[in-house]
């Protein structure tokens, strides 16, 4: 077992069995993403569609086929199209109008439905993507997925703004947290809460803390990126 496995089976052994563990491999080769992999990764989550994603998703051939493929990082309009057949689940949704844009082509894409996630601005940060961290724009925008048929909604992910210092970050956990429990409550139909994907390599453990059933890690599995 090489260093990358140890990694992902330690992290994976110290957390609690419901929480989902993904595989964050932005800037990591094929033969990386395969050793997580055979050490019993079961989500890998990307950041670029376009062109990392395709190229390695394609590279990696049944490896592939063995997992599921998330997309952590912003999607544009643009690589809908490139996403879609590729990623089981995109959870950067921001707004109802990128919603709408993904249901117009889920079909093209082959598929029937799509699951997201509604990526929470926590920090209300204005270099983050994301929804505003407020009750009345998640309503709004639950409803309006509503009556998207190729979408089903999971539930919520979130950054949070990023200091170095995970304790940091449990507000912003918090404020994500509580707009997942009132999430729960608007849902309805083909849609559910019940995901809330937070917390990367510094700040995961406070993540959990604060209700993570979901968690992105990089750096802790692969080392520090180049
Ligand atoms: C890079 C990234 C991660 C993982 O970050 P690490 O600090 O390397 O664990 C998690 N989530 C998102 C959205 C990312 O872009």
């Amino acid at each position: 077992m090489g260093r990358i496995s140890d990694n992902f089976r330690r992290i994976k052994d110290s957390i609690p069995d419901d929480v989902q563990l993904v595989a964050a491999t932005k800037s990591r080769s094929a033969d990386e993403i395969k050793e997580v992999i055979d050490a019993g990764a079961d989500v890998i989550g990307e950041n670029y569609t376009h062109p990392e994603a395709v190229r390695k998703h394609r590279e990696l051939g049944e490896y592939a086929d063995r997992v599921r493929w998330e997309l952590i990082g912003h999607l544009q309009k643009n690589d809908i199209n490139k996403a879609l057949p590729i990623f089981d689940r995109v959870q950067t949704v921001e707004s109802l109008s990128k919603a709408e844009h993904i249901d117009k082509r889920v079909e093209r894409a082959g598929k029937e439905i799509t699951p997201v996630l509604i990526e929470i601005n926590s920090g209300r940060e204005e270099a983050k993507y994301g929804l505003a961290p407020d009750k009345d724009a998640l309503e709004e925008i639950v409803e309006g997925m509503r009556k998207l048929e190729h979408l089903r909604l999971d539930g919520l992910m979130t950054m949070g703004p990023f200091t170095g210092d995970p304790e940091d970050a449990r507000p912003y956990f918090e404020v994500a947290r509580e707009l997942y429990e009132y999430g729960k409550t608007l849902v309805d139909g083909k849609d559910r809460m019940e995901v809330l994907s937070m917390g990367m390599t510094n700040s995961y453990r406070v993540a959990i803390e604060e209700g993570a059933n979901m968690i992105r890690v990089g750096t802790a599995i692969f080392g520090e990126r180049d």
